[in-house]
């Protein structure tokens, strides 16, 4: 016996914009929509859902988040990320293959993981893989992942993490053919290494300069600009497609388009954090603003902005990249973790942003949503509200307010550069393929009901 539920009288954000329509859900897909009648017809046997006075959007798709499960839990973990996810409307993330450990970069190691997350996720997921120096010239081993990771990852510049060692210059290309051959798309971490080490063995060794300040100059937007020139110059040659990761500078964002426009097939993301903090905030704040790239100047913010609104930028993710607060808490900037903490308010943040900037939030969820799905393949299934599609949905008041406070956290460690931030605006509930997962009364329910994509 199928079960119907109904989410009447919100105003739904479709393909055609806003629009006043009943979902109509049978078991976990959306079935039609349905234009509201002025007396609406309320049969006994519907379950309903009443959205009045909220918007009803795509429930959202993370494809950057770091959960670090398994093997990093007390960073993270799988249980507390995807919680702290559906409260903020997220229903599929993708985990990147590293900060867990091992990292993903064999079959064994992928097959460890799905086997291990298939029961702690609250939302639904997909894994990307991991293209290293290590494994690059393992061909038969990727070609093997490819069919079970939603993309590649690699870094141009040192991850962090030693079994993630980044790919120099000309291992990229092999990189670039490895993902063209298994017809996936390779996601970068653009910083040019060779820039940024030199750069940070000089200003760590400029004892009287400000700290904070040394670390902002040895990440600086030039060696973004670099590493991106020369990964789309490949990108161009052998036909990959190409997807940077947390892009942070509007100069470069332009540099993407150019190369778009001349036929490569790239996409550029964003993160929450550069359009909402500037550089300020890190000099001001330390650590819990430490990421890299670096936060920037604030007139970059203004750019990046400049471009979201002229369609420049195609996702946003949160990067959500958690560890142990002790690993923030360093005595020098220098040993600090990098990472930013905030996968629960990167949607709030973001449309409260764009609301107090008048940008229409038409404009703004497709990064979320839509853009997202189509580009990683998954959009017979996700990002749009729309009939046959997974009933993935989130229901928010604009008259309503969430504040960040520390004990609304749900991830693992309790700090983030959000806290104490207001929001003007709430998600009111979060439904995943036809389930409540959050409501913001009853919070995240306690079945976990998220499934491998
Ligand atoms: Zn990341």
């Amino acid at each position: 016996m199928p079960t119907e539920l109904w989410v009447k009288n919100g105003l739904v954000f479709t393909d055609e914009g806003f629009q006043e329509v009943n979902i109509k859900i049978i078991d976990e897909r959306i079935d039609s929509l349905v234009k509201i009648q002025a007396e609406p017809l309320i049969e006994k046997t519907e379950a309903i859902i009443d959205a009045s006075g909220c918007l009803v959007v795509p429930g959202f798709i993370d494809a950057h988040v770091h959960f670090n499960d398994p093997g990093r839990t007390e960073w993270e973990g799988m249980e507390t990320g995807s919680k702290a996810a559906a409260i903020g409307g997220t229903t599929t993330i993708f985990d990147m293959p590293l900060n867990c450990s091992p990292s993903i970069t064999n079959m064994k190691h992928l097959t460890r993981k799905k086997g291990y997350l298939s029961v702690l996720s609250s939302i639904d997921y997909a894994l990307w893989g991991g293209m290293t120096a290590d494994n690059l010239q393992n061909r038969s081993e990727l070609a093997q992942m490819s069919e079970g990771i939603i993309a590649w990852k690699a870094f141009m510049s040192a991850s962090g993490i030693e079994d993630f060692p980044c790919v120099s210059p000309n291992e990229l290309k092999q990189a670039m053919q490895a993902a063209k051959e298994h017809d996936k798309i390779l996601a970068l971490h653009a910083e040019w290494e060779e820039e940024i080490s030199r750069l940070t063995a000089y200003y760590k060794n400029r004892p009287r300069m400000n700290e904070r300040k040394a670390f902002l100059a040895s990440r600086p937007v030039s060696a973004e600009e670099k590493a991106v020139r020369y990964a789309l110059e490949l990108a161009a040659k052998y036909g990959t497609a190409l997807h940077f990761v947390h892009i942070s500078s509007a100069k470069v964002v332009e540099l993407i388009e150019q190369a778009k426009k001349s036929g490569v097939d790239v996409t550029v993301e964003t993160c929450p954090h550069y359009l909402i903090f500037d550089e300020e905030d890190f000099n001001k704040n330390g650590a819990i603003y430490k990421c890299a790239p670096p936060l920037r100047p604030r007139d970059e913010v203004e750019g990046l902005w400049d471009c979201l609104a002229n369609g420049l930028i195609d996702t946003i993710g949160s990067d959500h990249s958690p560890c142990l607060y002790s690993m923030k808490s360093t005595d020098s900037i220098w040993d600090a973790w990098g990472g930013i903490q905030g996968v629960q308010f990167t949607w709030l943040a973001v449309m409260d942003e764009a609301l107090e900037r008048k940008i229409p939030l038409k404009y703004i969820l497709p990064l979320g949503s839509s853009n997202v799905a189509q580009r990683f393949g998954i959009a017979g299934r996700k990002g749009r509200i729309q009939p046959g599609l997974d009933a993935d949905l989130v229901l928010i008041r604009l008259d309503e307010t969430t504040v960040a406070d520390q004990k609304s956290f749900a991830f693992r460690n309790r700090y983030s550069p959000y806290e104490d931030r207001e929001f003007f605006l709430k998600i009111k509930k979060t439904l995943l393929r036809g389930k409540v997962i959050y409501d913001d009364q009853a919070g995240v329910t306690k079945e976990k009901f998220g499934q491998s994509l």
